[in-house]
């Protein structure tokens, strides 16, 4: 494996090969760190690999800077006066150091985060997940229970979790709705969006124009909520 480790020196990062039952190479760069995952069938012999890693190499690099990038601006956010967002506004983050339960409380203009000694940015990072999971569980029901009189659709389950890719995602044949966690940084307009489209699909499963016509005619502003989503980056 020289190719691989000069590879994996060049860029200074790990790659983990994983064989899987799988038709084609897989290459993902995961975050936080960068680290490189290749995904390949079993069929797949060395040099076939080195190649496609070869192959790869600049497109390896560039995704790596920005992972780690992402990874620093995200640190910078989790010290004292970093920017967050709640509903739309934005909190300045406030770190205080205390011996007690940690806890996140909102002021008017801050996001007072309270912490033992020592915690270092990964708990702070968990800790804000919480909070803002509590924040979409509160703000969840009202809007699912107006929507699904409205729309005469029922959701057996829904939950909230950090996705990459989705702000909202629908299980048609389960009835299972997920949110995305970081809608509780977005407007009011567009976590009511992103549940009125979920619940949507239940009616409706494909972007069709029925679909559209049935946003038009529920939610005659959705693209409001919509627009912000769209000109947003996740996690
Ligand atoms: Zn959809």
């Amino acid at each position: 494996m020289s190719l691989l480790k000069a590879v994996a020196e060049d860029v200074g990062v790990e790659i983990i090969i994983t064989k899987k039952k799988m038709k084609n190479l897989r290459l993902r760069v995961l975050p936080p760190d960068g680290t490189v995952r290749v995904s390949i069938p079993y069929h797949v012999k060395e040099p076939e690999l080195l190649n496609f890693i070869y192959a790869n190499k600049d497109w390896i690099e560039a995704q790596v800077k920005r992972v780690r990038a992402r990874r620093q601006v995200n640190d910078q956010k989790m010290c004292d006066g970093g920017e967050h967002l709640l509903w739309g506004k934005a909190l300045s983050l406030q770190i205080v150091e205390a011996n007690k339960k940690p806890s996140v409380v909102v002021s008017d203009t801050a996001l007072v985060m309270s912490l033992r000694q020592g915690a270092d940015l990964d708990m702070r990072q968990k800790l804000l997940d919480d909070f803002y999971r509590e924040e979409m569980r509160r703000a969840l029901p009202p809007l699912i229970d107006k929507w699904q009189a409205i729309l005469g659709v029922n959701v057996k389950y829904w939950n909230v979790k950090k996705m990459r890719t989705l702000w909202g995602s629908c299980n048609i044949q389960r009835q299972r709705i997920w949110f995305n966690l970081a809608l509780a940084g977005k407007p009011a307009s567009s976590i009511e969006y992103v549940v009125v489209h979920e619940l949507l699909h239940l009616i409706e499963r494909y972007h069709n124009q029925r679909f559209w016509g049935l946003m038009d005619h529920y939610l005659p502003n959705w693209r409001i909520g919509s627009q912000i989503l769209d000109e947003s980056v996740l996690f």
